[in-house]
């Protein structure tokens, strides 16, 4: 929502400045993500809203992130699915991974058929477990999500998603994308 002309219509307002050649809005918008300290809340008019699915375990770590909002699918009013992420590196333990998952759901399954709530049931579920929630967030806060879930210190998995937003945000904001790409992230 409000893509890259909301962060240009925001910085200019502050210099009342007109553009006068056609890609005097790009240096701006790279000089401004290029700048110690960065002119940060021209970034904030653009926002996103995203549909996620993802396990748990990438979700906890997601929702660390305070500056955005969320709403989750609840394991309280909804029946968890029997859908749950597996590793790509294919072993032996990974059969033992599956059926761990598989025994989790069945015990799920068994205590909701026995009369158990769905809010305690579900504790027996792992953190492999898929959810699903929405993300409002605006283009700055989304930034530092993208910088600190593409750094090779991030969880492998986190970093898949971090890469596909990434490629949403070049697609929704081709010019402040591609400045945070080269001033920011260094690609
Ligand atoms: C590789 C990696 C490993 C991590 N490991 C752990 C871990 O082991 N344990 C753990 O608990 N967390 C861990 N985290 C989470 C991390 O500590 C942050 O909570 C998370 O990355 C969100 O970052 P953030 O605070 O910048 O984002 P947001 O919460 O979205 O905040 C954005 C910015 O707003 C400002 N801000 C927000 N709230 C406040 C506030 N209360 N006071 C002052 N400024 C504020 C800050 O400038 C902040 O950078 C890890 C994160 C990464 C990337």
């Amino acid at each position: 929502m409000g893509g890259d002309a909301a962060v240009i219509r925001g910085a200019r307002i502050c210099y009342q400045s007109t553009p006068r050649t056609p890609d005097a809005d790009e240096r701006l918008i790279r000089r401004l993500l290029s700048s110690h300290p960065r002119h940060n809340t021209v970034f904030e008019h653009a926002v996103f809203r995203l549909g996620v699915k993802c396990p748990l375990f990438v979700a906890r770590q997601w929702m660390r992130h305070r500056i955005g909002t969320f709403n989750e699918k609840s394991l309280r009013y909804c029946a968890a699915a029997r859908e749950y992420y597996v590793p790509d590196d294919e072993s032996a333990d990974t059969d033992a991974y599956r059926a761990h998952q598989e025994a989790s759901f069945d015990l799920y399954e068994r205590l909701i058929a026995a009369g158990w709530k769905r809010e305690r049931a579900r504790g027996v579920l792992g953190l492999a477990t898929y959810t699903e929630f929405v993300w409002t967030v605006n283009a700055w806060s989304l930034m530092n999500w993208l910088e600190k879930r593409l750094d090779k210190g991030a969880q492998w998995e986190h970093r898949q998603y971090a890469e596909a937003v990434l490629a949403l945000y070049g697609e929704a904001m081709p010019i402040t994308a591609t400045a945070f790409a080269e001033e920011v992230l260094g690609r």
